[in-house]
């Protein structure tokens, strides 16, 4: 399933004094089974532009294919866009309305007329996919739940529906330290162990080093950006131009490179640069 998106432009509110352009020609292709991150500023036009990967917006320039169909042509049914494409919206909570946790993730399924057994093979499905026990959970109010569990009941209200793809938008936010791991580590693994194309805004460039393979910077409804995690980490330029900064252990190792010791910058994880440092110290330690 890929998604692809050309020349792509999005104002809201045109010809109004309220016009703005969130989105401005931006043109990307997602591939199948990869794991993109998008990143930029709060107000640079991200939950926009993910918006229109499953048509909840509609361009006011430009095209949008799922799977080289353009999504907006004659015919094509925006409803099986939506089930092929999923988007998990931030603070996904606050969408949560039924009375159980099993009708809450039950409501797309039936939404679309599965039969009840069918309907509950994915409720069952879709809660194991993200770490929640069916059992214990199935008949409990989703607003009992923590602030983690709530966001991954909503992440399986979404897979319930069968997508290929899913697009959570800032899913971690808000969450105290041990709902944003849990929630992560269910991200990592419907990608890892379950095959989900997944693309990931997220304003935390230590979970995007961690978790994505690529990365697309926005910066005042523009891409500025868009390459393997490595090499965008280490565009300083762009980044200090979007108003973000590499991860932590990144800059650190930048730091060191700068003050000569010879160790490789593209460093995305505190394991790589332990690794790294350690091989540059043994290799000194042979030269004296
Ligand atoms: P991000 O997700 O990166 O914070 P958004 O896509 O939410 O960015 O917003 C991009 C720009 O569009 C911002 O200037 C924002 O104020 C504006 N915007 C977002 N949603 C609306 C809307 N529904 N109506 C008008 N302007 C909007
Ligand atoms: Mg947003």
């Amino acid at each position: 399933m890929s998604i692809r998106v050309e020349n792509l432009s999005h104002t809201y509110n045109p010809g109004t004094p309220f016009e703005r352009c969130a989105v401005d020609n931006v043109t990307l292709e997602i591939k199948d089974g990869e794991f993109v991150a998008i990143i930029g500023e709060t107000g640079s036009g991200k939950s926009t532009l993910i918006q229109h990967f499953n048509g909840l917006l509609k361009p006011t320039g430009g095209r949008v294919f799922v799977d080289e169909v353009d999504i907006w042509g004659k015919g094509v049914h925006l409803k099986t866009v939506r089930q092929k494409v999923g988007l998990v919206f931030q603070y996904p909570e606050h969408q949560l309305f039924e009375e159980t946790v099993f009708k809450d993730i039950a409501f797309g399924p039936r939404n679309i007329g599965l039969p009840d057994d069918e309907v509950d093979r994915r409720v069952e499905q879709a809660m194991k996919m993200v770490g929640l026990d069916f059992e214990a959970l199935r008949d409990r109010s989703p607003f009992e739940l923590s602030g983690g569990e709530k966001r991954r009941v909503a992440m399986a209200g979404v897979i319930a529906m069968k997508p290929s793809v899913i697009v959570l938008d800032e899913p971690a936010s808000g969450l105290d330290p041990h709902g944003r791991d849990q929630v992560l580590a269910e991200i990592q693994q419907l990608h890892q162990e379950f095959g989900f194309t997944v693309v990931l805004v997220s304003h935390s460039m230590e979970d995007v080093a961690k978790l994505a393979r690529r990365v697309m910077v926005l910066h005042k409804a523009k891409l500025i950006a868009d390459g393997s995690t490595r090499d965008v980490f280490g565009m300083e330029d762009v980044l200090s131009k979007a108003g973000l900064e590499a991860p932590q252990v990144t800059r650190l190792m930048q730091e060191l490179a700068r003050r000569n010791m010879k160790v490789r910058t593209d460093i995305l994880t505190v394991e790589e640069a332990k690794r790294e440092i350690l091989r540059v110290l043994g290799g000194e330690g042979r030269v004296s």
